[in-house]
């Protein structure tokens, strides 16, 4: 990695280290690093972006107005649709050299966000990609790492199982067609060595559209592959990790030789967490990215939260635009530090989720924030407490007979519940319905319905909860 970083313009080892470094500072210095990038970013911005003019203009404010932090709630907030309106010159800034952009967007989602990273993004995310997978998971670069994405990968990214290319026969086809200074032979080739010699990725093929539950043959495969590939890092979704982790349970078998397992997409409750973790011989780990962010946080050995990187991202969790004290649940708002040529400014990126009230006893200074699930999975009552996807989850998973659901409120307080059952379990569908219904606090309604298998969405992901009430979150 360091002859790269000398004989490229690559700067993703010297940013690999300087983050490794950047771990190790107090709160006060963390803040002040992230103050100084946040303030540029802020001027930046609202010089060459024009939704940010508009915005600022708007508010009657300049960047000067804000002083500190404190001052982040008369920032205005940035969200998908205006970025999906303005899009690309809208929301880019003007003296950003399009030739180094790269389009990129959140796999598996039906309603895309496309957002644009220049080389300096790139980078960032390349090198925090890594650290992620150091702090939180032991990765190492050259270890084998495995992923099962999500099935909307077959429309998107080419066959099924993404059998790319290698890097020998890539360079082969580049040396037969004279291709060496083809700009996107050289792309292509960069990205290969990247996912084959470097990160030693292994892509397995998703479940496919008939949902949660495969039949057992194409279970036995995974586990299979795992045995041979012995990942230091198994990444998928949490459906399917729980599906693994229930068949191996099932059959008996020895655990798999996985050091972390880590969800991909989505988050995953606290007692999903302990069934999957009994199928592995490592631990479950966690981190929070997207593909427009790159990875913004991650656990540490203690596993109780994601401690956010500070020199890279600012991360709120407010309630009607103010933030709400430490524990509190609210709406996840993002301002992405790195990204210059597409600034992203306290954008609303559809989670919840709540910060920790008490510092880690980890050593690692920086705020831990725990995500909750997606704001339009969470069931708001008439009282406002909110039920969390991740609170559904841990209470469908411990009623007995119960193997798999989906919530769907159809109007507010009117639920449909879809449930398949345990195979040669006990379930008692009316029993089940009234408790639900109390569960979900006064005036709420419950249909009860019986199910094979709950599908993916048009996605490929898979949403359990579906609200009608979220908006109350404020
Ligand atoms: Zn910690």
């Amino acid at each position: 990695m360091p002859a790269v970083a000398h004989l490229t313009h690559s700067r993703f080892w010297p940013l690999y280290r300087g983050m490794r470094r950047f771990e190790h500072l107090s709160l006060d210095e963390q803040r002040a690093v992230q103050w100084l990038h946040f303030a540029d970013l802020l001027r930046h911005a609202v010089e060459h972006v024009p939704l940010h003019k508009q915005h600022f203009a708007d508010a009657g404010l300049t960047p000067d107005n804000i002083q500190s932090f404190d001052d982040l709630p008369r920032v205005p907030i940035t969200t998908k649709a205006q970025i999906q309106r303005q899009f690309p010159d809208g929301v880019t800034a003007s003296n950003s050299d399009k030739a180094n952009w790269q389009y990129v967007s959140t796999r598996g989602t039906a309603n895309r966000l496309m957002a644009i990273h220049d080389f300096a993004k790139r980078d960032a995310v390349r090198a925090t990609a890594v650290r992620a997978s150091h702090l939180s998971g032991d990765y190492r670069l050259g270890k084998v790492s495995a992923e099962i994405p999500p099935n909307i990968c077959n429309i998107v990214c080419g066959d099924e199982g993404q059998e790319l290319e290698g890097v020998l026969p890539h360079v082969w086809t580049m040396v037969k067609n004279k291709k060496f200074r083809d700009r996107q032979s050289i792309s292509d080739l960069r990205g290969l060595i990247e996912r084959g010699w470097i990160f030693r990725r292994r892509t397995y093929p998703p479940f496919g559209g008939q949902g949660t539950h495969i039949p057992d043959d194409r279970l036995d495969d995974y586990v299979a592959r795992l045995r041979r590939d012995r990942p230091t890092i198994l990444k998928a979704l949490p459906t399917y990790l729980l599906q693994i982790a229930r068949h191996v349970q099932r059959k008996n078998l020895p655990p798999l030789p996985v050091h972390a397992v880590k969800p991909m997409g989505s988050s995953v409750s606290p007692k999903m967490r302990t069934l999957i973790e009994t199928s592995f011989t490592g631990h479950y780990r966690e981190d929070y990215g997207s593909a427009e962010f790159g990875d913004m946080a991650c656990d540490c050995p203690q596993r109780d939260g994601l401690h956010v990187f500070m020199d890279l991202f600012v991360i709120e969790v407010v309630k009607d635009n103010k933030p709400v004290p430490p524990g509190t649940l609210g709406k996840v708002l993002i301002t992405d530090l790195t990204n210059r040529a597409m600034p992203m400014i306290r954008y609303e990126i559809g989670d919840v989720g709540r910060f920790a009230p008490e510092p880690c006893t980890c050593g690692r200074a920086s705020p831990r924030v725990y995500i909750e699930g997606r704001l339009q999975d969470t069931v708001i009552d008439d009282e406002g407490n909110a039920y969390t996807n991740d609170m559904l989850m841990d209470y469908f998973y411990d009623q007995p007979g119960v193997d798999d659901f989906q919530l769907i409120e159809k109007r507010p307080r009117r639920f449909e519940l879809l449930v398949v059952p345990t195979p040669g379990g006990q379930l008692d569908l009316e029993s089940l319905t009234r408790r639900v219904a109390e569960f979900l606090g006064r005036s709420a309604q419950v249909q009860c319905f019986t199910a094979k298998s709950i599908r993916p969405e048009e996605s490929g992901k898979f949403r359990f909860v579906k609200s009608c009430t979220f908006d109350r979150l404020g």
